[in-house]
């Protein structure tokens, strides 16, 4: 009788990262499929799920992954903080391999495949694995709750009897995912929100949620086959910025979530632009791990220049890993009975979603990225 497949659920090594890649109740369905399940010791407890919950639906909590690991299961495998690998295995994790090529080196001396989840193909079949959408929406609602604590104002209009104080003026620059509930979320709390996009499809997303929709008329035709964003000319990102300037003045704060796949992210607020905002303003720079959207932006950090505070999160679905965990595990859940279809560790490549991303084959580089 052949070997049960056996998954594994890492420990996070970056110690700022709270969620976990599986959480019991995905578990339970893996189990009920026939898998193997094992836990590496408190792996859930930032997230808010104890050992005793994964042993409860049948997972054994090992203090290390034993090497009868097929599959491996992260939010970041790679994290720069270290890891410990079991060799030949399959490792489904979010990774930074645009940018970081010691994951090349780590896969090759441990004959590794990954399956990385930021290569989900943007297509209706592989909506229930996209953990980038998943996890976009936690940080636009999470931007929106920044703005809302630490603006030096209400959010929504308020007629006291000491006098009527006018709404928060919110600006969304960017209108993906992120950028979609950050509006949603500060028009719930009851601002005056606009939002901005390159591309026009935006646009009706945007007034659907009761915002305003500005738009750049010179910046025509700036989506790809795929749906996203295309990288500006000098001369439409000169135009951007000009363009830009007077919604961002007038704005108590900025969201913004600007950014191309697989590039640095767009400079949309320039520094001599945040020196004509109003003390007290907000910016929330969701793009600041890609770069950041605003000049002033520090990762990881809130700047403050003339009262006004930039904020540049580095991880904000952490923030959330409770929920942040549930969906992300529900799309690593959903990709491994894709994965698994015929019960075999087989990699069906004829099968879209697969052969986009399987980046690493045996230790082999094989997406251009
Ligand atoms: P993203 O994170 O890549 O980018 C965020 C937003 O920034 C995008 O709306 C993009 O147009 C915008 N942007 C880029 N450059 C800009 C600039 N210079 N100025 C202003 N805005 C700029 O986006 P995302 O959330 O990953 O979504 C990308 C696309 O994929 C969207 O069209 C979305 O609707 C689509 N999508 C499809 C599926 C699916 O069908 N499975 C799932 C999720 C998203």
């Amino acid at each position: 009788m052949s070997e049960k497949i056996t998954v594994g659920i890492l420990k996070e090594r970056d110690k700022s990262e709270n969620r976990v890649s599986l959480v019991p109740r995905d578990v339970n369905l893996l189990i009920k499929m026939g898998l193997s399940v094992e836990l590496e010791n408190g792996a859930g407890e930032k997230a808010g799920f104890l050992n005793k919950d994964y042993e409860n639906v049948g997972t054994k909590v090992s203090k290390k992954l034993s090497d009868k690991i097929n599959i491996i299961t992260s939010v970041n495998a790679f994290s720069s903080q270290g890891n410990s690998y079991v060799k030949n295995s399959l490792v489904i994790s979010t990774t930074n391999l645009r940018n970081d090529n010691k994951i090349i080196e780590i896969c090759k001396k441990n004959n590794l495949s990954v399956i990385a989840m930021e290569f989900v193909p943007r297509i209706a079949r592989a909506q229930k694995l996209d953990a980038l959408s998943s996890q976009a929406s936690i940080t636009g609602y999470k931007a929106g709750l920044i703005v809302a604590n630490s603006l030096n104002k209400y959010i929504p209009l308020m007629m006291t009897a000491a006098g009527t104080l006018l709404p928060a003026n919110v600006l969304v620059l960017g209108a993906g995912v992120a950028g979609l509930q950050a509006i949603a979320t500060v028009k719930r709390l009851g601002a005056d929100v606009t939002g901005y996009d390159i591309r026009l499809a935006a646009g009706e997303e945007i007034r659907s949620l009761g915002a305003k929709f500005i738009s750049n008329e010179i910046l025509q035709d700036s989506e790809t086959d795929g749906d996203y964003a295309k990288e500006q000319s000098k001369k439409n990102q000169k135009s951007q910025l000009e363009f830009l300037k007077e919604y961002i003045i007038k704005a108590d704060a900025v969201i913004s979530t600007a950014s191309i796949p697989g590039r640095p992210a767009p400079k949309l607020i320039e520094k001599k632009t945040i020196q004509l905002m109003k003390p007290g303003s907000v910016i929330v720079d969701v793009s600041a791990p890609l770069g950041g959207n605003c000049e002033c932006t520090k990762l990881g950090e809130m700047v403050i220049i003339n009262n006004i505070k930039i904020f540049g999160p580095s991880n904000l679905p952490s923030e959330m890993p409770y929920d942040a965990s549930i969906v992300y595990s529900k799309n690593i859940f959903n990709l491994i009975e894709l994965l698994l279809q015929d019960k075999k560790m087989e990699m069906n490549l004829h099968d879209e979603i697969i052969d986009a991303m399987l980046v690493i084959e045996k230790g082999k580089k094989r997406i251009r990225v």
